[in-house]
This record gives C-alpha cells, structure tokens and sequence, in this order.
C-alpha cells in the first residue's frame, strides 16, 4: 500500500535546512509575469498545517507554512497581480490573482503574538535550503476540508514517521510563545 501522501515537499522524506541559508526568491505558478517575493532571511517555525486557511497545492492534505521577519520580505515583480483573500482574517493573505497561489500573509494587528512575522511558503522557491518542517499543526482540522476521518491514524502515523510530530493546534513551543505573550499583555502595566 502507497504511504499516505501529506505534502509533496516533504513525502519524500524531509529536506534538511542549509547552514548559513539567507533566503532567496519565491514565485507564484503564472507561466507569464509571475509575482516573486524576495525573502532576505532564512525562515524559521516550517511546518505542514491542516488548516482550511493556508494555501496548499493541488491535492495535497497540509500546507506548508514558515515565517520571516516582515521587513526581510518584498514583494520584487508584478505586485499589481497581488490581492488580500479575506481582509476580515487575522492574517492577511496575499493571493495571486491568476493563479491563485498564497504568496504571503501579514499580521496587521501589532497586539498579535506574530506580530512581525509573515507567513510563507517555502516550496514556492526553487533554492535549496529553507529551514525543514518541524511538525504538524492543526491535524485535524483536515477533516474540515474534507479528508476521511477514518484515515487519521495513518495521516498520524506517516506524520510520525517522517518526524513531523502531530499536534491538533500548533506545537507547544508556539502555544507557550502565545500564552507568554497573553500573559504580558494582560499584566502590563500602562
Ligand atoms: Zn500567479
Ligand atoms: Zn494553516
């Protein structure tokens, strides 16, 4: 039987990072003026994501998802064909708009825990070298899309296996950077 598919980066196996990698280009899929969004910083928090929000390519159950500091990324050809997919979302989703592909997603709201980071896809680059997906976000919320529920203990398991641990919100690294910063925002003092 065919493993279960998760993401084409990464049902090969997971690529590893490379030492001293400081970025590159990514491209949306018009075959004519593509939008290219330079990215001068290596990503960090990759991870594949089951949410019904993050781009995924065609047939895919998860996205993949990393962040870099907002100000190392620009957008470099055909910005005029970008246009935010739901401007009520936390996370501004800026979409191609004849191909459909997500480019990136920006935090506006500066109280939000990933304030100035923006979310990118990293198999939209053709340079090797991207920081490697760490695990799994928001596992089940697949289903939401449309996946066969019954089929989750072998999404779990391939996840496992290529060392993609699990979670069913986001890791508890994330969780606890959120939490932190609840915490403060809560207790700060005006
Ligand atoms: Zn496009
Ligand atoms: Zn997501």
């Amino acid at each position: 039987m065919a493993a279960t598919s998760i993401h084409p980066s990464v049902d090969q196996g997971v690529k590893p990072s490379a030492k001293d990698f400081a970025g590159g280009t990514l491209t949306c899929k018009c075959t004519q003026n593509p939008v290219e969004i330079t990215v001068r910083a290596q990503s960090a928090h990759n991870h594949v994501c089951g949410c019904t929000k993050c781009w995924k390519p065609k047939g895919a159950l998860f996205s993949m998802v990393a962040v870099v500091p907002r100000d190392k990324l620009s957008v470099s050809k055909n910005a005029h064909k970008l246009a935010v997919v739901d401007p009520k979302a936390t996370i501004q989703r800026y979409a191609c708009k004849e191909c459909g592909v997500h480019m990136y997603g920006r935090i506006e709201n500066d109280k939000h825990p990933f304030h100035g980071l923006d979310f990118i896809h990293t198999e939209l680059s053709k340079q090797p070298g991207w920081s490697a997906p760490e695990f799994a976000a928001f596992v089940s919320s697949i289903i939401e899309s449309g996946a066969d529920p019954t089929r989750m203990g072998a999404v779990r398991g391939r996840l496992r296996e290529l060392g993609l641990e699990p979670y069913d919100c986001l890791s508890p690294a994330l969780m606890d950077v959120i939490a932190t910063h609840t915490y403060k925002q809560a207790h700060a003092r005006a």
